[in-house]
């Protein structure tokens, strides 16, 4: 019998066993498989991480000190951010992964590798654990609290009752790959390059590696084929003189979706269950990331299985105090303001993004917003929209 069971040790599974097994209560992290390096752009924008994972700032990841964000009619925005105590990084999947799971493994939380989570355990009617697939057969693992964080295709999510499959016009689905050979880019700015469809991204790892990917949004996803716009966008790239070699060694390639559409908070928590990370909708809808909100959800999620544990008191009642948390509040608040100005930007086959990128070339403080808003995910002042409109 477990205090908290954790179904997925991605970012927000790890954080929240972490949090909770620190606190002296016996947890199971169960995950797929951690050899697994998620479909991802591994840019880390946000300085915050390292409050999360204060251990983190002696790791020698590749730090970003700018960004530089094209239109599709190439409009660029370049800003370098000033005196930063510590860089913004990206980072390879498979080695952050591992690197946060082992700091909640240290903290006392009990892993079970190669665990498929197929289904709830169920006894007169309530979810009392998981049942997962293994190669020696089905293994049930009975807890008090079972926080479901095992991302976009989570089993579990959907048979919790707490909300359905995700819709395809709901997702962003996105291609990414990590290439080595040398590259014409500035190796410490992130660069976005947003398209009628989503956008396209590389992500300097190191001198001579990048993380490149495409990702089509909402309606998007019915109109174009993202496999194709990511073989295009690489061919672009490298005819536009970023990438300068005829190819590129691949070291990894995937392809995944992410929610986007923000978080449904009256679906996040129910009778002894949270929903956590990509499995609750933790994504910016504006830029798609999601390790950040993974990372937050996981904490907070951690904290609040703490106090019912202390109550002995698992019911939604208790558990509630997850939405109503004023982090997470705030976050759900800023995602449906994003998605509010998702829909503005991508309005006639993208054209408000290029006036804006052109906008934004002739103005600085206009750079600084456009940065603030796309990047960082910040709500932007009110002019911000009406310049667009009316240029
Ligand atoms: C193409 C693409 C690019 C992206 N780029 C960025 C970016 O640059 N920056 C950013 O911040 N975000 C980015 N995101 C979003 C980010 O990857 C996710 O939001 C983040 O990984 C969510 O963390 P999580 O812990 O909720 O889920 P995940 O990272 O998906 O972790 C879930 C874990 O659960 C495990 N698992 C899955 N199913 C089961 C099961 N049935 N049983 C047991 N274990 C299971 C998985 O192996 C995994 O370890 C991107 C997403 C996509 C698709």
């Amino acid at each position: 019998m477990y205090d908290v069971i954790i179904s997925g040790a991605g970012p927000a599974g790890s954080k929240c066993a972490e949090v909770v097994a620190k606190a002296g209560y016996k947890v199971a992290l169960i995950e797929k498989d951690i050899n697994y390096r998620k479909p991802c752009g591994g840019g880390l924008p946000r300085t915050s991480l390292f409050k999360y994972y204060p251990q983190l700032k002696k790791v020698d990841f590749h730090k970003i000190n700018g960004t530089a964000i094209f239109s599709e009619d190439y409009h660029k925005v370049r800003h370098v951010y000033e005196n930063l105590k510590v860089n913004p990084i990206t980072v390879d999947r498979l080695k952050f992964d591992n690197l946060i799971r082992n700091i909640a493994l240290d903290a006392g939380a009990e892993l079970f590798d190669k665990h498929t989570s197929v289904d709830f355990v169920q006894k007169e009617g309530k979810k009392i654990g998981v049942r997962t697939k293994t190669s020696e057969g089905y293994k049930d693992f009975l807890g008090k609290i079972i926080i479901v964080a095992d991302g976009m295709s989570s089993k579990l999510a959907p048979r919790s009752g707490l909300r359905g499959k995700w819709k395809i016009e709901n997702l962003g689905l996105g291609r990414a790959a990590i290439l080595e050979g040398k590259y014409s880019l500035e190796k410490n700015l992130a660069y976005f390059f947003f398209k009628k469809y989503g956008y396209s991204w590389i992500f300097p790892l190191s001198e001579t590696t990048f993380n490149i990917g495409s990702i089509t949004y909402f309606e998007n996803n019915l109109k174009y084929n993202v496999q194709s716009l990511f073989k295009r966008f690489l061919v672009d790239v490298q005819n536009r003189g970023f990438l300068t070699e005829a190819s590129y060694k691949e070291i990894w390639s995937g392809s995944f979706p992410e929610p986007a559409c923000g978080v449904l908070d009256r679906n996040l928590c129910g009778d002894n269950i949270i929903l956590i990370g990509d499995a609750g909708g933790f994504v910016a809808p504006i830029n798609g990331e999601g390790v950040h909100g993974a990372i937050v959800s996981g904490d907070i999620a951690g904290k609040t299985s703490i106090n019912a544990l202390k109550k002995e008191d698992f019911t939604y009642n208790s558990l509630k105090a997850f939405r109503k948390d004023p982090y997470i509040k705030k976050i759900i608040r800023n995602f449906k303001l994003q998605r509010g100005f998702v829909d503005f930007f991508y309005e006639n086959e993208g054209e408000n993004l290029n006036k804006l990128f052109k906008l934004a070339e002739e103005d600085e403080k206009y750079n600084l917003d456009v940065i603030n808003t796309f990047i960082l995910g910040r709500t932007p002042p009110k002019d911000f929209f009406t310049r667009v409109k009316n240029s």
